[in-house]
């Protein structure tokens, strides 16, 4: 049994903090040198949103730039990890038949930008598993179940996200969130420390603040598969905690086998 790799949620916000030093890009560096190197990173992107679950097996996987009118320099931004094949059969594996084989996307921004933050070198290879649409939230809540034991064979599971993600409602001016998205960021963390995960699964128990919460559930479900993925001898850190342009929430949430001070 190798050393369990922890499983974390980042809300990643804009694609610019792949490429801005802030306080966000700051902490996913820090992340990067205090965690244990993983000898494999499994990314969960709310930007590889597909009809049933779907998997990456390139030993070299492309970069995808899914991202519209930001500046040059963001599309000059290389990620250039190799993939796992490997790692893919071991999903393969514990998911079951539920999984295909998918090589169509690639590295998507969702991951890069935090990515080459944590790990500048694209040293340790990444793969991406999409988040599937035609399943409800409990059912992202249970893959995460299913992939947990790879966190004891050198894999970390990344789940990339935002609990709160509403571009319709973006105010550029707004520092921090608006009065609806603090409540459901906190809704959410209050019941992520309490361990009382239905009611994450279950978020429109939070009442009217879920509503503009998101309108599409991509950015969010990527949490509830690193909910499953936790296990109940974890050490829970938040870290980026703070919601920004009114109603994107950046909260990120570890589950390290070690207690990290971030
Ligand atoms: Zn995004």
């Amino acid at each position: 049994m190798k050393e369990r790799m922890p499983a974390l949620f980042v809300g990643h916000g804009s694609p610019m903090n792949a490429i801005e030093e802030n306080s966000y890009s700051r902490t996913w560096s820090k992340l990067g040198k205090e965690l244990k190197r993983p000898e494999v990173i499994l990314v969960i992107s709310a930007h590889w949103y597909t009809n049933g679950l779907r998997i990456s097996n390139t030993t070299l996987p492309k970069m995808v730039y899914d991202m519209y009118g930001f500046p040059e320099a963001l599309y000059r931004v290389k990620y250039a990890a190799k993939g796992s094949p490997e790692t893919a059969c071991l999903v393969e594996g514990l998911t079951g038949s539920g999984v295909r084989i998918d090589n169509s996307w690639g590295i998507d921004h969702g991951a890069w930008s935090v990515l080459c933050n944590m790990y500048p070198d694209a040293d340790i290879p990444v793969l991406q598993l999409s988040v599937d649409a035609s399943s409800d939230a409990y059912s992202q809540y249970m893959v995460g179940k299913q992939l947990a034991p790879l966190r004891d064979q050198g894999v970390m599971i990344l789940g990339s996200g935002n609990v709160v993600h509403n571009l319709a409602r973006l105010d550029w001016d707004q520092e921090s969130g608006f009065p609806w998205a603090l409540d459901f960021d906190q809704y959410i963390k209050s019941k992520i420390i309490s361990g009382e995960y239905d009611a994450v699964i279950d978020y429109k128990k939070a009442g009217d603040c879920s509503k503009d919460s998101f309108t599409t559930p991509e950015h969010f479900y990527p949490l509830l598969t690193i909910l499953g993925a936790s296990g109940f001898e974890d050490r829970l850190a938040i870290f980026n905690e703070s919601c920004v342009m009114g109603s994107l929430s950046m909260t990120s949430y570890l589950w390290n086998f070690e207690k990290i001070i971030i």
